[in-house]
């Protein structure tokens, strides 16, 4: 028998912690888990369906024997008194560090130092809101990947979310859409301290121009902002876009760029990253954005795995270079398959070239439409344009980073769904 007393004891307790204010601004349904649930209730509907997902960017291709068997040694030797290793430095190891700056950097100054080693792409963008607080205002491009966006909610960055706009308040968004290739009209846009800039951009898997990058930079430095610069789909570009954005002269005294071994090794699940802050880049009283990064990679982390590491070694290696590009190449094959397939259908589909990503145009129509009428029809899971922002409405992305014959089948059932219209693209 309960007592009054055990029962009153074991009710639920409620904390007297108050919630973080800017959290509640966050809006539900962070695009990823909205998809799965609409995906969960369709299953539910259509059991017996068999869906191919081109949603999520994850990759599926086994990473390189000449990587992991790296990673194996590594770990391998964790279990001897030799080999042992405990904390690393948190900026990353010394040797990685400097071959990032040798290999990714090559001829474009970047030095060991200014190179911090990390576990993904996605939690430096976080720890570099951190870095800049909650005062800084910030500009993304619209349609954009979304980390930058409930980073700097979560930061007080923001006002709250206006639904009639699709919208945060205080936040700076750059349209950017074909009508004006994919690049803001930047003598409209407002000066902000921080500009978000993704190349090869998540979704529209656009690759910015040299000449647009040098007017992003020339942009920044009249402003004094400082663009932060996502490559992290760098190594999909195969024509002479920039892949960093310090190919443009000038561009280490106004950017950070972070990007990641996720897409270009298949490490999503491994994690590694990394930041460039370069020596060059200060803040408006002078002192170092590097110092004080450094700082932050020293409070919010310990450093990367060391079996990560090693594999990042690996990729940079020639060998490892060679057979990255083999399984990059194999998702770009897919984009430009998806991509023929919605153009031959008429409709305008951007990207794949230079980037895993299709962004296919639905004039007239809501991007959740777009999206149900696929799962619904060709039981194919794409995602909405407007989950990257209010500029995302009308359009669908889907990713290359299927399996082949997945994405082979996709591609006869949205060729099968739309039909033949009349060419666009
Ligand atoms: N940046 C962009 C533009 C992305 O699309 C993604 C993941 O999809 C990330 C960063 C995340 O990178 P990481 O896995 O290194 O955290």
């Amino acid at each position: 028998m309960f007592s009054s007393r055990t029962l009153a004891m074991t009710a639920v307790c409620q904390t007297r912690v108050p919630r973080n204010a800017n959290m509640e601004k966050l809006q539900n349904g962070y695009l990823f888990p909205e998809i799965a649930m609409r995906q969960q209730a369709f299953m539910k509907r259509h059991p017996e369906a068999e869906l191919i997902s081109l949603g999520v960017g994850d990759t599926t291709q086994p990473i390189p024997r000449v990587v992991t068997a790296a990673m194996a040694e590594t770990c391998h030797a964790l279990s001897t008194s030799e080999g042992y290793r405990g904390y690393g430095a948190e900026q990353g190891n010394e040797e990685l560090r400097k071959r990032i700056a040798e290999v990714i950097y090559e001829d474009m100054g970047i030095k060991q130092t200014d190179v911090f080693v990390s576990d993904g792409a996605q939690c430096d963008i976080s720890r570099i809101q951190m870095m800049m607080g909650s005062n800084v205002t910030v500009a993304v491009q619209d349609p954009t990947f979304p980390a930058y966006v409930d980073s700097g909610v979560i930061m007080g960055q923001s006002t709250s979310f206006k639904k009639e706009t699709g919208a945060y308040g205080r936040i700076e968004y750059m349209r950017c859409s074909p009508e004006n290739l994919f690049f803001p009209d930047l003598s409209a846009t407002p000066r902000t301290d921080l500009i978000f800039f993704c190349s090869p951009n998540n979704p529209t898997g656009h690759a910015a121009s040299r000449a647009q990058l040098e007017q992003l930079v020339s942009f920044a430095k009249s402003n004094g902002s400082i663009i932060i610069y996502d490559s992290a789909y760098a190594s999909f570009i195969s024509d002479s876009s920039p892949k960093s954005i310090y190919e443009v002269p000038g561009a280490k005294e106004v950017a950070i760029e972070v990007s990641s071994f996720s897409k270009f090794a298949g490490f999503a699940g491994v994690r590694l990253g990394w930041t460039v802050i370069p020596e060059e880049l200060t803040f408006s009283d002078g002192s170092s954005v590097g110092r004080d990064f450094d700082r932050i990679m020293c409070t919010c982390f310990n450093g990367a795995s060391s079996i990560a590491q090693a594999g990042g070694m690996a990729c940079l290696s020639p060998q490892g270079l060679k057979a990255m590009k083999k399984v990059i190449n194999g998702y770009k094959g897919n984009a430009m398959m998806l991509g023929e397939a919605f153009a031959s259908a008429g409709l305008e589909a951007y990207g794949g070239r230079n980037s895993p990503y299709v962004w296919v145009h639905f004039p007239g129509r809501r991007s959740w439409d777009v999206f149900g009428e696929i799962l619904e029809k060709a039981n194919v899971v794409t995602i909405p344009g407007t989950g990257f922002g209010p500029g995302g409405e009308g359009f669908v992305r889907v990713s290359g980073f299927g399996r082949r014959e997945a994405v082979q089948e996709a591609c006869r059932r949205l060729r099968r769904l739309f039909g033949r219209r009349s060419v666009v693209v």
